[in-house]
């Protein structure tokens, strides 16, 4: 990606050099209520709560020093949000909506939002409570070397991903869709959770498709990253690399093949319009 001439954000809050005392607010509920929502993965959430139950009650006050790697992450970062905002500006305008531009919260280790305490193993989400991205950059080294998905534009999706859930979050969709889940059974609520999620990787894309035409920030190979990235958190291929095996009633965020055709979807046409899983024939 063609990203260091490009704007950088003013709503991006730096809390890396923050610690949190852990469990302190939210705790056990609010853990769940960001389960539920935002996630970039549906990956084994059972192995992240008792990761966190192990780990709570302990005052996380460790000095952190940033590396000169980490800082161009986080300019990095800042680029990409400006550009969604930029994109998401123009398209609500031309929807006669005014686009309200979401915060973006570094954290290293563990955050608290208005979702609930949040661990770096939960992978970047987003809250609707507060209407901020999450996200702690190792997840980026987590991405590259065990998902298997390197590059800037990787990188790029991710954060699209979860300001896709912000504009889901404006728009009233992720409202209907937890009204829907509260009187579903467990595999209807996952299959309207996997429609949400595979709207914001087409969002995402749309989101792409807008800072090519409009920025000219695109390089070869970046859209493969993308897709890659897709690709290596599908349900379907994290399911297969944790327990061998895939349980799709089980899957809340769609299969690999799913996700790459959504964001393809929205990155072919750059048009919200394209971007309805809820009333898509297949998903
Ligand atoms: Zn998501």
């Amino acid at each position: 990606m063609r990203w260091r001439d490009q704007r950088r954000s003013t709503n991006v809050e730096d809390r890396r050099g923050i610690g949190v005392k852990q469990g302190a607010i939210g705790g056990g509920i609010g853990i769940l209520l960001i389960l539920a929502i935002g996630l970039l993965t549906g990956a084994d959430p059972g192995a992240i709560i008792s990761q966190i139950a192990t780990e709570s009650g302990s005052l996380d006050n460790t000095p952190v020093v940033l590396t000169a790697a980490e800082n161009e992450s986080a300019d990095f970062v800042s680029v990409v949000l400006a550009d969604t905002e930029d994109t998401w500006q123009t398209i609500f305008q031309q929807n006669g909506m005014v686009y309200q531009q979401p915060k973006l919260v570094l954290f290293k280790g563990s955050v608290d939002s208005a979702c609930g305490y949040a661990q770096s193993a939960m992978g970047p989400f987003y809250c609707p409570g507060d209407q901020k991205v999450y996200i702690d950059l190792d997840f980026y080294r987590e991405l590259k070397d065990t998902l298997g998905a390197p590059g800037d534009f990787a990188q790029a999706y991710v954060i699209a991903h979860e300001v896709g859930h912000h504009v889901q979050n404006l728009v009233g969709t992720s409202g209907d869709v937890q009204r829907l889940q509260s009187q579903s059974n467990e595999a209807t609520a996952n299959r309207y959770s996997v429609m949400l999620e595979l709207q914001a990787d087409c969002f995402a894309g749309v989101w792409a498709y807008h800072a090519d035409t409009q920025r000219q920030v695109i390089e070869a190979g970046d859209i493969e990253e993308a897709m890659n990235a897709a690709a290596k958190i599908g349900d379907d291929a994290l399911q297969k690399q944790s327990q061998g095996y895939v349980v799709p009633d089980s899957f809340t965020h769609g299969t690999s093949a799913q996700r790459m055709k959504w964001f393809n979807a929205g990155y072919s046409t750059g048009d919200t319009n394209s971007c309805d899983t809820f009333n898509a024939a297949v998903l």
